[in-house]
């Protein structure tokens, strides 16, 4: 593995790292940015954490949250884009597509640094000199405790870097539910939790931090924002930007609102449509018959996992959501008439 031996031989002695992750970082891509940051501090890098936009606050307890850039703030971008000018070492964690990352694709693809993907999605782009990639993976974070076992350093975990990978596995498996939730995955958070990783309490700041606002904004979306297409297997939101400004919707607000839709009897594709500044943003969800990356990847231009994927539209609203209707209409065949496998 020439690839790995070069990867080897650039972290053999002090380097200026940058580290980047997925627009609107989840815990997987914050907990593997900090995780890994974390531990190459330990080895004595040079660390700077550049997430392209802001990430929900019920992440803000991470070890290295304080020092993270986000390049979407103008005070921040000339520092991160100098951290970018000067890295030895890129790392590109929890997405395999360069416009994951607004602006900072292009940048990274025109780097000269030694450029290292770690990741778990499918189709990845090829743009690193080292890629530890496996969509087998559940989450990036047990990538990244992977890694740094490969390297040599699990004894370097300690308990700020285990609550950082916990995180991410915790939430990319939806608490250890999702049919990605491996033996591995078992294996490995028995280890974290060994180090010291608290998982209840891990838990409690990622799942119960909900303000009063976004309770009411789950209530007032699935009272009234839920359309359900019975006959196409289909339940979808569609918020418009009037909708989050009343409820004061902040970042992560709308997370995980999408499952309300999957969890009814019978349906077996759920989308999210809400509107942002810059278009429509889109999850997706599928049980686990329907790969739902392949259309997201074919109509929305997007793509994920087989059954939790995203993409965008430039259309408005209303129209987004009548293409996606005649789409599943149109394509119901092949959506729905696969043979059960396992997810991934
Ligand atoms: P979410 O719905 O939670 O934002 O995203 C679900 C999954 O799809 C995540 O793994 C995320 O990284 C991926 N994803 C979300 N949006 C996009 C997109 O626009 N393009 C691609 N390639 N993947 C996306
Ligand atoms: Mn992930």
């Amino acid at each position: 593995m020439e690839a790995l031996a070069s990867f080897k031989k650039e972290l053999s002695s002090p380097k200026k790292i940058f580290i980047t992750t997925h627009v609107k970082p989840d815990a997987d891509a914050l907990g593997s940015s900090l995780g890994l940051a974390n531990y190459l501090l330990k080895k004595g890098h040079d660390v700077t954490v550049v997430t392209p936009t802001d990430y929900p606050s019920f992440l803000n307890w991470m070890k290295g949250n304080d020092s993270v850039l986000d390049f979407s703030r103008n005070e921040h971008q000339p520092l991160a884009k100098r951290a970018l000018g000067e890295a030895d070492l890129i790392f590109c964690l929890d997405f395999s597509v360069l416009n994951r990352v607004n602006e900072l694709g292009e940048m990274i693809r025109n780097s000269d640094a030694f450029v290292v993907n770690i990741d778990h999605h499918q189709d990845p782009e090829d743009f690193a000199d080292f890629r530890y990639w496996s969509t087998g993976a559940a989450a990036t974070c047990e990538l990244v405790f992977e890694l740094i076992e490969i390297l040599g350093d699990k004894a370097l975990i300690d308990k700020d870097i285990a609550e950082c990978l916990y995180a991410g596995i915790m939430t990319d498996t939806g608490g250890f539910r999702h049919p990605n939730t491996t033996k591995n995955v078992h294996l490995v958070v028995a280890e974290l939790i060994e180090i010291g990783a608290n998982a209840s309490q891990i838990a409690n700041w990622i799942y119960d931090s909900n303000s009063i606002n976004r309770l009411k904004f789950i209530g007032f979306a699935i009272s009234r924002r839920l359309t359900i297409r019975e006959d196409l297997q289909t339940a979808y939101f569609a918020i418009s930007k009037k909708d989050l400004k009343k409820y004061q919707s902040r970042t992560g607000d709308t997370e995980g609102l999408v499952n309300y839709a999957l969890s009814l009897d019978g349906i077996k594709i759920a989308a999210l449509f809400s509107e942002r500044e810059d278009g429509i943003k889109i999850s997706f969800r599928s049980s686990v018959d329907v790969a739902i990356n392949k259309f997201a990847a074919s109509y929305f231009n997007g793509g994920g996992h087989k059954n939790a994927a995203g993409g965008k539209s430039e259309l408005n609203l209303k129209e987004t959501v009548e293409r996606f209707e005649s789409l599943v209409e149109e394509h119901k065949s092949e959506l729905f008439d696969q043979e059960p496998v396992s997810a991934n």
